[in-house]
Order: C-alpha cells, then sequence, then structure tokens
C-alpha cells in the first residue's frame, strides 16, 4: 500500500486527476491518497495558497499525484506549481515525450526526454515592482557597478543560475540517461549572449559530461534547437535545459508528439517527487468531461515506476498506448474528426477496460 499526496487542482485537474486515480487502482498496485488544497480554493478556505498543511503531506508521503493549478496573471498570487517545486527543492522537471501509434501528427519516431531545472533562473520569483520602494536603489546599484543606464520607469525580474543547480540538473540528466540507455544529453543554452549566466550552466556541464564518457555530449543554443526541433526531432534524445527555456522547449516538444493532452512530467527531488502533466488547467474546457487525461494518466505511470513499480507501469502504458491505437475511446485532441471525440471519463473507462 503506497500513502500518496493527491492534489486535484483546478480547471480541468479534477476531472483528469480522477481519471488517472481510478486507472492507477486498476493496475491492482493499492494506494492510499492523502487528498490536499491548493490554489485559489485554499486563498479562500485558508488565507494562503500553499497551506503548510499541503506541503507537509507532501514531505510525510514523499509522492505526489498532482493535477494543474491556476496561476492569476500579472497580479494575486505567485504560482503556487513553481512555489511547490521551491519549496520541496523539487530541482529536477522530467518530461519524456514520445509519439505513441495513431496519434494525428505529421512527425515519426519521436523519443525525447525533456531534463528542466526546476528551481531557479527567471522564474526564481526575485522580481522588483516599477515604482518599487528598493527599484531605484538597485538601479543605482546597477549604474554603480557597470555604468549602464536602466530606465527608471523600469521593473526588473532576475535571472539567477547557480553552479550548484547547474550542476545537479546536469548530473541528472546523465543519470537519467546512463539508467535508461540513452546515448545522448544535449544541454541548450544562450551562452553567446548571457555570458555569465548561461556561460556558466555551459561549462558546468561541459565538466559533468566529461564524468560521463559513456554518454554523447552534445551542446547548442536555444534558437538552433527551437528549429531543429520542428526541422528533424530525431536527432534529439536528453535535452537538459535552464528553467525558462526549459518551459518553452517542454511545450514545443508536447506539439511534436500530439499535444498537450499527452504530455506527461515529474517534479523530482533528492527524497520527494511530484508527478503531474506539462499542461495547466485549461480553464475553458473546466467541468465539461473534453479534456484528454492520458497526460495525467502518463503521469501515473512514472509514478509507478518511481515507486518501482515497473510491471504495473507497463501494463499501464500499453493499456493507454492500446486506446490511442485504437483511436475510438479518445478527446477531441486526438481526433480527426472532433465530433466523434468521447468525454475524459470515457477515456478512464477505456483503459480500465483494458487492464482487466
Ligand atoms: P493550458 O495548458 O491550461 O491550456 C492551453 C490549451 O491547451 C488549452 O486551451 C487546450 O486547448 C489545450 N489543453 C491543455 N491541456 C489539455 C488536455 N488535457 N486535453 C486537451 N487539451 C488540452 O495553458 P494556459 O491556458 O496557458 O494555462 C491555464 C492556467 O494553467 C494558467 O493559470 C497557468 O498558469 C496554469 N498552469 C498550471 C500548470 C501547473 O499546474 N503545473 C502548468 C501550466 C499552466
Amino acid at each position: 500500500m503506497y500513502r500518496v499526496t493527491f492534489i486535484p487542482g483546478d480547471g480541468i485537474g479534477p476531472e483528469v486527476a480522477q481519471a488517472a486515480q481510478r486507472v492507477l487502482e486498476a493496475t491492482g498496485v493499492r494506494f492510499q491518497w492523502d487528498g490536499v488544497i491548493i490554489g485559489s480554493q485554499a486563498q479562500d478556505m485558508f488565507g494562503t495558497p500553499l497551506p503548510q498543511s499541503a506541503l507537509e503531506s507532501v514531505r510525510r508521503n514523499k509522492v505526489a499525484l498532482k493535477g494543474p493549478v491556476t496561476t492569476p496573471i500579472g497580479s494575486g498570487f505567485r504560482s503556487v506549481n513553481v512555489a511547490l517545486r521551491q519549496e520541496l527543492d523539487l530541482y529536477a522537471c522530467l518530461r519524456p515525450y514520445k509519439i505513441y501509434p495513431g496519434v494525428p501528427t505529421p512527425y515519426k519516431n519521436v523519443d525525447i526526454v525533456v531534463v528542466r531545472e526546476n528551481t531557479e533562473d527567471l522564474y526564481s520569483g526575485i522580481e522588483f515592482a516599477k515604482d518599487g520602494l528598493r527599484t531605484q536603489e538597485l538601479l543605482d546599484f546597477v549604474f554603480d557597478a557597470t555604468g549602464e543606464r536602466v530606465k527608471k520607469d523600469s521593473a526588473v525580474s532576475l535571472k539567477v543560475i547557480s553552479q550548484t543547480a547547474s550542476r545537479r540538473i546536469v548530473k541528472f540528466a546523465f543519470d537519467y540517461a546512463r539508467q535508461n540507455s540513452r546515448k545522448k544529453v544535449t544541454a541548450v543554452h544562450k551562452a553567446n549572449i548571457l555570458k555569465f549566466s548561461d556561460g556558466l550552466f555551459l561549462d558546468t556541464a561541459r565538466e559533468v559530461a566529461e564524468e560521463y564518457p559513456d554518454i554523447e555530449f552534445t551542446e547548442m543554443v536555444l534558437d538552433t534547437t527551437c528549429m531543429e526541433l520542428v526541422r528533424r526531432p530525431q536527432q534529439f534524445d536528453v535535452l537538459v535545459l535552464p528553467n525558462f527555456y526549459g518551459d518553452f522547449i517542454s511545450e514545443l516538444c508536447a506539439g511534436l508528439i500530439g499535444g498537450l493532452g499527452l504530455a506527461p512530467g515529474a517534479n523530482i527531488g533528492d527524497n520527494v517527487a511530484v508527478f503531474e502533466p506539462t499542461h495547466g488547467s485549461a480553464p475553458k474546457y473546466a467541468g465539461q468531461n473534453r479534456a484528454n487525461p492520458m497526460a495525467m494518466m502518463l503521469s501515473g505511470v512514472m509514478m509507478l515506476r518511481y515507486l518501482g513499480e515497473k510491471n504495473s507501469a507497463d501494463k499501464l502504458e500499453k493499456a493507454i498506448a492500446e486506446v490511442i491505437a485504437e483511436g475510438k475511446n479518445v478527446t477531441y485532441d486526438l481526433k480527426l474528426d472532433p465530433a466523434t471525440a468521447v468525454g475524459t471519463s470515457q477515456v478512464a473507462d477505456a483503459v480500465v477496460e483494458k487492464l482487466k
């Protein structure tokens, strides 16, 4: 029996999370779910979007299955998704993107694993508002230190890249490659422009690569990577990126393999892991039984593997792949004729049926 923190999230979160819960239970592995609420609902109920009790539950159980949570744009609370990763030091975001037979996509044979640094970079949360109390001090300091005059009406967000975080994420990527029979790790960067921050990431990646002579190491600038991913994605194996670029490259890769409805993910630290799809809460589909639960289910497959339940993970992945290949009980995003699409819960029924 595994005790797992269950965070349904909001928007389409509860629907896809419950669908994933059902198929996980249908594998025969036994779970005790510890349900917790975060985000705007928690803000209303407890006065904070990320209650300590929720964090404690994840720390205690060490594993969580999480649906997406909405972040207010511009104002309101900061992203609880980012805060959760930072609070629990879930430094590695692991996202495998592969094409399952039957998925409507013009690409073939894509099998890319994105390893994204999860705790710093432009998402460190260190920001100075326009006209903020300390912003002018910061701008004065910048002028003193560099002679660069930043416009007075500026807002500033800090891009922070540390050697420590770069080293552990690149090591994570190489260890993953080794453990999963992958051949190549590519570090993605903009060190040509951002000489200090991305330069440090790249230098660190080169150093770590020397410790893994059995795995090929390549490096590529971000813009070239975007173009090459669209042109010939088969050349990539494992990509390792700083947080900010990892965000966009993840969605680009999701686009290659049939969309966000099929893009799973995990946030992993040294002792704790939170499994959640790449996609957000897609509010326009909330409560409509329309969203594809497969990204969430495949995140559950990753969770089973993390728990050491390899056979059940393989069985569940195979069941999902069969439902995709048959093309009948799939949601609108996997249908050439959306009028024939089924709903979120029917997809779960079909996967459960395959597991019988
Ligand atoms: P989104 O991923 O929620 O949705 C973008 C579009 O992708 C949707 O409109 C829909 O067309 C499609 N889509 C997404 N998931 C799908 C699914 N399961 N099945 C079928 N189609 C799907 O991105 P967004 O609209 O930019 O973000 C909505 C909210 O989610 C924002 O508040 C954002 O901050 C939040 N968000 C949360 C997380 C997280 O919890 N980890 C991640 C990303 C975004």
